[in-house]
């Protein structure tokens, strides 16, 4: 037994599906015999459908979620757009539709299912973890969520980022035939009046009809308890529909946080997801960020646990991961603020002071923190794109679990290496970059880039944290 990860959420059920393609033996355990049946995400971004491809779900997920390129627009309490997502971050990097939109629960099942394909996973359900030291002397990931056991046995540091706010959440059943139904905008709207905040987001097609998002922010006098009475819920969103257009599916009222934990990791103890950050879901990227973590940690515990690499790769961990999870709270709280201004005339000068422009925002894109990489700027850190190859396949499917070098093909000629050798891949995207070839980790993010062959063969010795996993030798001939 190598591994035990507490919590089965996405987060949990991400991990242990890679970790069992690791090879790894994985138990998991949660509480809960089923998934979360309330409402909770329905976006993730171009980045994960790519991660569920390499846990190799992405057919089975792109069955149910809907690629969605409409965007996002924070609009005031006439209607007008103040903010928007910018355009071309539609276009994607990674391979896939930058923006998906989901049911939570169906999403679980799949990754779930997706767990049986591995006689390695066990996965305990219904099983309540109450200390740390059950578990033995193996790996334990606390993907355990907000109130984590395993963070409080790190005794990790909390560090608020200030945005903490009840909102109620409801999924409408519509009926398409509804004429008001059709009129709403395709996009997310932000709702950003000051008499009522409120999001709105355009989820996909559902047994019974077309499933959407209401986020509603409470307001003094609110009463929790009555807020989905049908004389209390409906009046709230007259402006769109009302109960001849829509059923409500299921509700629930949460307190949005924006939280980051300083120290992820202790000894064999290491947290994931919900467990070590909280956002506001603004941009729709907590359960990404979790995801992201898994992707990060995974291909390192397999290294790790099978003796290839130091136990100090896990370090990086937290250090190359932190630095985006809060660049994301931070957006998704400087937006939040934009959006839950109930104060009149501040919203009012804040519409002026938007003088008729639009103001764009991107998501930001991953740097890694400077851990399992080389030293150097950006590209190095990001993601490398995924084309697709001459051969038709998503140049992932080509490349496995395993660290890849892609790029200038005389620059690889007759290299000698562990890792996989793509000739003439990215090369126009590198010249942009003013490099010739650049090395790749297991999950595709650029551990180096080289202008040279000898570049190149330097490049592959200088990380101590990769010892082991990346060996590169010139040409025997
Ligand atoms: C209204 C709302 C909208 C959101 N929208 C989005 C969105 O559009 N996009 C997005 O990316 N994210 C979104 N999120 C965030 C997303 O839902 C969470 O980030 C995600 O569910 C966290 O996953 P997790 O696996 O880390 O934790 P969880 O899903 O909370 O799972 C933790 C699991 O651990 C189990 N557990 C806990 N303690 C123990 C124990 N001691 N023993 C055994 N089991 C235990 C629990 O039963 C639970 O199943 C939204 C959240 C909310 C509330």
């Amino acid at each position: 037994m190598d591994i035990a990860i507490i919590g089965c959420g996405p987060v949990g059920a991400l991990l242990g599906n890679l970790l069992g393609a690791e090879g790894l033996s994985v138990d998991i355990y949660d509480r809960e015999r089923d998934v979360y049946p309330l409402p909770r995400a329905v976006h993730f971004d171009g980045e994960i459908m790519r991660l569920f491809q390499s846990a190799g779900l992405a057919n089975e997920i792109k069955a149910f979620a809907r690629p969605g390129t409409e965007g996002t627009h924070f609009v005031n309490g006439q209607g007008r757009t103040l903010v928007r997502r910018q355009h071309d971050d539609m276009a994607s990097h990674n391979g896939w539709t930058a923006s998906w939109y989901f049911h939570q629960p169906l999403l679980e099942g799949a990754l779930r299912r997706g767990l049986a394909r591995y006689p390695n996973v066990r996965v305990h359900l219904g099983h309540e973890v109450g200390s740390v030291d059950e578990l033995g002397h193996r790996f334990v990931i606390g993907c355990d969520g907000a109130r984590s056991l395993v963070r409080h046995a790190i005794g990790s540091r909390r560090i608020d980022l200030g945005l903490n706010q009840p909102w109620l959440v409801v999924d409408l059943l519509c009926d398409l035939e509804s004429a008001r139904v059709q009129a709403i905008p395709a996009y997310t709207l932000q709702v950003c009046d000051p008499a009522r905040p409120m999001t709105a987001v355009n989820v996909g097609p559902a047994r019974g009809g077309w499933r959407r998002r209401w986020e509603i922010m409470l307001m003094p006098g609110d009463d929790p308890a009555h807020l989905t009475d049908p004389e209390v819920f409906w009046p709230m969103i007259a402006r769109w529909l009302g109960p001849e257009d829509a059923r409500l599916e299921r509700a629930a009222v949460y307190t949005f946080h924006s939280a980051v934990q300083e120290g992820w990791r202790k000894g064999r103890l290491l947290l994931a997801g919900d467990a070590c950050h909280q956002t506001p879901p603004f941009l729709g990227q907590g359960m990404c960020a979790g995801l992201r973590d898994a992707a990060n940690l995974s291909w390192k515990l397999g290294a790790v646990v099978r003796g290839e690499a130091p136990d100090s790769l896990l370090d990086s961990y937290e250090v190359e991961r932190r630095p985006h999870v809060r660049a994301f709270i931070a957006l998704a709280v400087d937006l939040g603020g934009i959006l839950q201004e109930t104060d009149r005339a501040k919203a009012a000068e804040r519409d002026r002071s938007y003088d008729g422009s639009i103001r764009t925002y991107r998501y930001p894109q991953q740097q890694l923190g400077l851990g399992c990489r080389l030293d150097q700027p950006a590209p190095v850190g990001t993601i490398f794109p995924q084309p697709c190859l001459d051969d038709g396949r998503l140049m992932d499917e080509a490349i496995g679990r395993h660290f890849a070098i892609v790029g200038d093909a005389e620059l690889l000629k007759g290299l000698r290496t562990s890792a996989v050798v793509l000739p003439g891949v990215g090369t126009e995207w590198l010249a942009e970059h003013g490099a010739k070839a650049a090395i790749l980790r297991p999950d595709r993010y650029i551990f180096g880039v080289a202008r040279t062959r000898d570049e190149l063969l330097a490049a592959t010795r200088r990380s101590p944290a990769s010892f082991g996993l990346l060996w590169c030798e010139p040409s025997s001939s």
